[in-house]
């Protein structure tokens, strides 16, 4: 097993954590322990202090990269969810996570849709002026050109992006297919429920 450092990033409301959890869950269900970091955990502890500009944004990431770093240099796969909005973070995460293997997870959902699902009523906040610095609207996300995986949760089912990630991380981390659990079926299609 090679511990790997899975970087899910996209818009609020694009699926962040239900895909890190969900991945995260069904890793421990084949015995294969890991370090789900979420960007809300981090911000109501480690990171309380910090802001939503872009330079709280990066001290945010900055400090979930190093603790992503402990975590894999003591053997443990990390899944971290964090809007990571502009490419300088994610650069800025890949170089703390150096020589680790460092994956991004670009979660493909664009503004509308994360509108329409508004799972913690941010975007309506938005809308009625009460919030700023509000990635997709006053704040920018630079929408990669190249990254490792993108999963297009516009389109797929939570099901389905829970599966493309699994498939993704057994690949990376090099994962025996079908031994976690003695059976002889791949890892992946067990446990289906997302
Ligand atoms: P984020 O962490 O990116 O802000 P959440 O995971 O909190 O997003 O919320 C995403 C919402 O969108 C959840 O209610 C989830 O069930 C829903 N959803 C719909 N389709 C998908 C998909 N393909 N992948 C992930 N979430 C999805």
């Amino acid at each position: 097993m090679n511990p790997a450092v899975f970087w899910i990033y996209g818009l609020s409301g694009a699926g962040k954590t239900s895909i890190a959890q969900k991945v995260g869950e069904r890793l421990r269900a084949h015995g294969q322990a890991c370090l789900v970091l979420d960007g809300d955990d981090l911000r109501a502890g480690v990171c309380s202090d910090l802001g939503f500009s872009s330079k709280g944004r990066m001290e945010n990431i900055r400090r979930a990269a190093q603790i992503a770093r402990l975590a894999c240099q003591q053997g443990l796969p990390v899944i971290a969810a964090f809007m990571t909005p502009e490419k300088a973070m994610r650069d800025a995460a890949r170089s703390i996570l150096q020589p680790l293997t460092f994956s991004e997870i670009f979660l493909n959902c664009d503004y509308q849709t994360c509108r329409q699902r508004d799972v913690k009523g941010l975007y309506a906040r938005v809308a009625e002026n009460q919030l700023t610095n509000f990635c997709g609207s006053d704040l920018g996300f630079d929408v990669p050109t190249a990254p490792d995986l993108t999963v297009d949760t516009r389109i797929l089912t939570l099901q389905h992006s829970v599966q493309r990630v699994m498939e993704f991380v057994e690949m990376k981390m090099s994962l025996p297919t079908g031994s976690a659990d003695g059976q002889k079926r791949s890892w992946s299609s067990t446990s289906l429920q997302a």
